[in-house]
C-alpha cells in the first residue's frame, strides 16, 4: 500500500515562548504540498530501503524515523521509502514519513502511539495532512477555515539546516501569536499571510545567508509573498497562476538549487487521520 508523505509548509510561524524544559511554543499555520515522499509498506520483517532523487541524504539504519515509527506502533514491516524531498529542509520530511508509516499500519489494523509527537513535533500534524493551526509543541491542532489550491515554488538552496542551532539564534522567544483566521479566498488569505511571519527567518539567515538570496529571487520572480518554511532553508513562493510559478520555477533553477513548482493541497492525504483536530 503506497502512502503519501506530503511535504508540510509553515505558511506562518510564530515563536510565542519556551517551556521551562527547552521546548519552543509555536503558533504555526501549517498546510501541505501536492509533492511529497511516498512509503510503501509490507508486513515482513522490520527492514527499510529508500531510492529518489534524497535518498542518499536519509539514514537507513535503525534511526531512520519510518523504522522508528513502527517500532513505536510495536509493528515490523518492510518499509520502501521514495524520498523526492530535500532533508533537513524545513517541509517536515522525516515526520510526513514517519506520519505516513502510521498512517498506513493504522489501516492495517495497528494502533497509533499514544504520544506520536514523542517522535517528532510535527508528526501529529503530518498524520492529518491537512491544513491547520498548530500551537504549543505542535500537540494542539485546530481547523481553520478552508484554504485554496495556491499554486507555489518551493526552492531549497541545497544547505541542510538542523533545527536546534536556528532556534538557538533566535533574538526573541515572546512575539504574539497569530492573528484570528478570518480567511475567505486567495487574496484574503495572502493579505492574513502578509500580516504574519516566519519567526525563524532572520534566525536561518544569520547562519545561511543564501536563504535572504532564494527569497529575494522569487520576490523578483513575481511572487505574492516569499518565506521560509519551518526551520529552513526551504523558502515558499505563492504566485498568481500555475503557468505563473512554472515561469518562475524555470527561470530560479540554480545549480545545487531544488526548485519545483507545485501547489497546496486543500485535501487531505487520502488515508489521513483526524482524530486530533480541535484538541485542547
Ligand atoms: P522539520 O520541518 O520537521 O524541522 P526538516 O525537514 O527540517 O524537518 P527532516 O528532513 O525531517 O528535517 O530531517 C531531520 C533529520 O532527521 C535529518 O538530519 C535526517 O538525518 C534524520 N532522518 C531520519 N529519518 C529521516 C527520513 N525518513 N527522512 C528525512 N530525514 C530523516
Amino acid at each position: 500500500m503506497i502512502q503519501p508523505a506530503p511535504a508540510k509548509l509553515n505558511l506562518a510561524l510564530h515563536v510565542t515562548g519556551r517551556r521551562a524544559d527547552g521546548y519552543h511554543l509555536l503558533d504555526s499555520l501549517v498546510a501541505f504540498a501536492a509533492i511529497g515522499d511516498h512509503v510503501s509498506l509490507q508486513t515482513g520483517p522490520a527492514a527499510l530501503t529508500v531510492d529518489g532523487p534524497f535518498a542518499e541524504q536519509v539514514p537507513t539504519d535503525d534511526s531512520n524515523l519510518c523504522l522508528r515509527a513502527a517500532r513505536a506502533m510495536g509493528a515490523e514491516a518492510s518499509i520502501h521509502l521514495t524520498k523526492n524531498l530535500p532533508v533537513a529542509s524545513g517541509i517536515g520530511g522525516g515526520s510526513a514519513d514517519a506520519a505516513a508509516v502510521m498512517r498506513g499500519l493504522a489501516a492495517q489494523g495497528w494502533s497509533l502511539p499514544d504520544n506520536p509527537a514523542a517522535l517528532g513535533a510535527d508528526i501529529p500534524v503530518c498524520l492529518a495532512s491537512r491544513p491547520l493551526r498548530m500551537r504549543g509543541v505542535g500537540e494542539r491542532l485546530d481547523a481553520v477555515p478552508p484554504l485554496p489550491a495556491l499554486p507555489l515554488v518551493l526552492i531549497n538552496p541545497g544547505q541542510p539546516l538542523a533545527t536546534p542551532p536556528v532556534f538557538a539564534a533566535l533574538s526573541r522567544r515572546d512575539n504574539p501569536g497569530l492573528p484570528d483566521p478570518d480567511w475567505h479566498d486567495a487574496e484574503s488569505l495572502i493579505d492574513w499571510l502578509a500580516r504574519c511571519r516566519n519567526d525563524l527567518q532572520p534566525a536561518a539567515i544569520s547562519l545561511v545567508p543564501v536563504i535572504a538570496e532564494v527569497l529575494a529571487a522569487l520576490d523578483r520572480a513575481g511572487a505574492r509573498l516569499a518565506r521560509m518554511s519551518g526551520s529552513g532553508a526551504t523558502c515558499f513562493g505563492i504566485f498568481d497562476s500555475p503557468d505563473a510559478a512554472r515561469a518562475a520555477a524555470d527561470a530560479l533553477t540554480r545549480p545545487g538549487w531544488w526548485t519545483v513548482a507545485t501547489e497546496l493541497a486543500p485535501l487531505p492525504a487520502p488515508g489521513y487521520i483526524s482524530t486530533k483536530t480541535g484538541r485542547k
